[in-house]
Order: structure tokens, then sequence, then C-alpha cells
């Protein structure tokens, strides 16, 4: 059995707010990397016990090298650091029997611990016309290749967002959402049981967990925070730009084209200035 684990930081057990996730100025960053890394090995731990022969780790925060790679498992490969072309699930392919997603969030503009979607500039984006925070963008990347996501942990509010998508899927739920800068978290050992279990119990279900299905080609609507980046987002060949939404639309002929095409426009957006 062959496992991808994309592991994001704002679902870890313990992480609350931005302290914990800015590599730059969080005073409590390297705290975070420990948590993030802890709630790793728990999966990884379950997962060889339940029968898993092959694990690949995407650390899929940031600059995506926030995993302590001497502390991870000695038996799950690491793949650390940016750029990627296929960001948090590169690396995904029909070679992998199913799809963990580790410390994960709600989606931008909705209530949970460090709620967003990819980065400060997205107000919503839709795949056929469905919108999607990162869970389902990289559940529907990994639904191409016929890969069931078939566990997510995060707060309890990630994992209702999970459950609409994917029905039947196993969710750790190592926190519970106060505000989106404030949780309630399972202490140390309870969380890391219960990441346990549900990796068990995921694992024990994979055949009944259908993949993420949307239809190849994908319309992508990427509905911005503000003008100046849907204009420098519609710089994207052959995108659309409907001004009075503020949506950038594109239709992306497989997985791959949208990951790239997502991530052309975040950039380009990034780049405009609010004032
Ligand atoms: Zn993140």
């Amino acid at each position: 059995m062959k496992l991808f684990l994309s592991v994001d930081m704002e679902g870890i057990s313990g992480i609350v707010d931005n302290t914990y996730i800015n590599p730059d100025a969080g005073v409590n960053y390297q705290r975070g990397r420990k948590f993030m890394t802890e709630d790793a090995n728990a999966v990884i731990e379950a997962a060889i016990e339940a029968g898993a022969t092959e694990i690949l780790v995407a650390d899929s925060h940031n600059t995506m090298n926030n995993i302590l790679w001497e502390s991870l498992h000695p038996k799950a490969k690491l793949l650390a650091g940016s750029p990627r072309n296929y960001s948090m699930v590169h690396g995904l392919d029909d070679t992998f029997d199913a799809a963990l997603f580790i410390g994960y969030h709600t989606r931008q503009g909705v209530p949970g611990v460090l709620s967003h979607t990819m980065s400060g500039v997205i107000r919503n984006l839709y795949i056929n016309g469905r919108v999607v925070g990162e869970f389902g963008f990289n559940a529907a990347y990994a639904g191409v290749y016929q890969v069931p996501v078939v566990m997510v942990s995060g707060d309890d509010l990630v994992a209702e967002e999970a459950k609409e998508l994917i029905p039947g899927i196993a969710t750790a739920v190592v926190k519970k959402a106060v505000s989106r800068t404030a949780a309630i978290c399972l202490s140390r050992e309870e969380a890391t049981a219960e990441l346990k279990k549900q990796t068990k119990l995921a694992l024990g279900n994979i055949k009944q967990i259908a993949p993420f299905q949307t239809a190849v080609p994908m319309e992508m609507a990427v509905q911005f925070c503000h003008a100046g980046q849907a204009e420098m987002a519609a710089i994207v060949p052959g995108s659309r730009y409907e001004t009075e939404t503020g949506t950038v639309h594109y239709t992306a002929q497989d997985q791959h084209d949208l990951y790239t095409t997502m991530r052309a426009m975040l950039n380009l957006a990034a780049g405009a200035e609010f004032f």
C-alpha cells in the first residue's frame, strides 16, 4: 500500500495562530514545526501498522521547509522545498492507493482556524461551479488520478468541509475552532491517539471512499479580493475576466494545467498593489 501525505500547518495539533506558522516572525514557529512533525509521525506509524509499505510526505506549508527531517519517521520519504509545479500535491500520481491530508484548514471567508485559500488574494475559488478550498482543490487533483483522499486532520470545521466533498472520509479533529485565531486543542497525547485511530479507520476503508470526481476539462473560476489582483491574473493567456464579480475564468485541460494556471494567477495577483 502506497500513500501520499500532504501536510499543511494551520490544522496541526496545538496550532492556533500566525505565531506558530510564520517562518520569519513567528515566536512559536519552532514549536509549530515540532508539532507538525509529530502529527505526521502519528499518521505514518499507524499507516505502517495498517500495512503501508511506501509513504511520501509532502511538506505543504509556505516555503514547504517546515517538517523536521531529522525527526521524521524513518520509513517515510520527505518532499521538502519549493517551488513545485503542483505545490501541495506534487508527486501524487496513479501509483498511489490513497492520499491523506494532514493539518488542513477551512477555505477563505468562512470560520475555522487560520482559514484561507492558497494565499491572501483569493476570495473564492471554484472548480466546475463548486466552491473549494485547499482541501477540495487538492482532492480534485488527486481525483483525476482516481486516488481517493481517505483522511483529513485539522479543526472541527475543516472536517465538515471535507465531508461535504467526500462522504465517508475519516476525520481526525485535533481542535475545536473558537475563532479564526483561537481553538480548544486536544492534549498532545489525545491528538496523537486520534490521528492514529482515524488513520487506521481510513486505511481499512479505502475501497469504500470514492475519489473526488470533477469533469475534465475543468472550469476554474478565481474570484479575487480586489480588481487590481484580478486584472493582473487575467494576463494569463486564455483567461476571461468577469469585471462585475472580480472573477477570472479559465478552462483547464487537465489537473496539471489547473494547478500551474492557478499558481500563475496567484503569483501575478500578488504583484498588484492595494494602495
Ligand atoms: Zn499552510
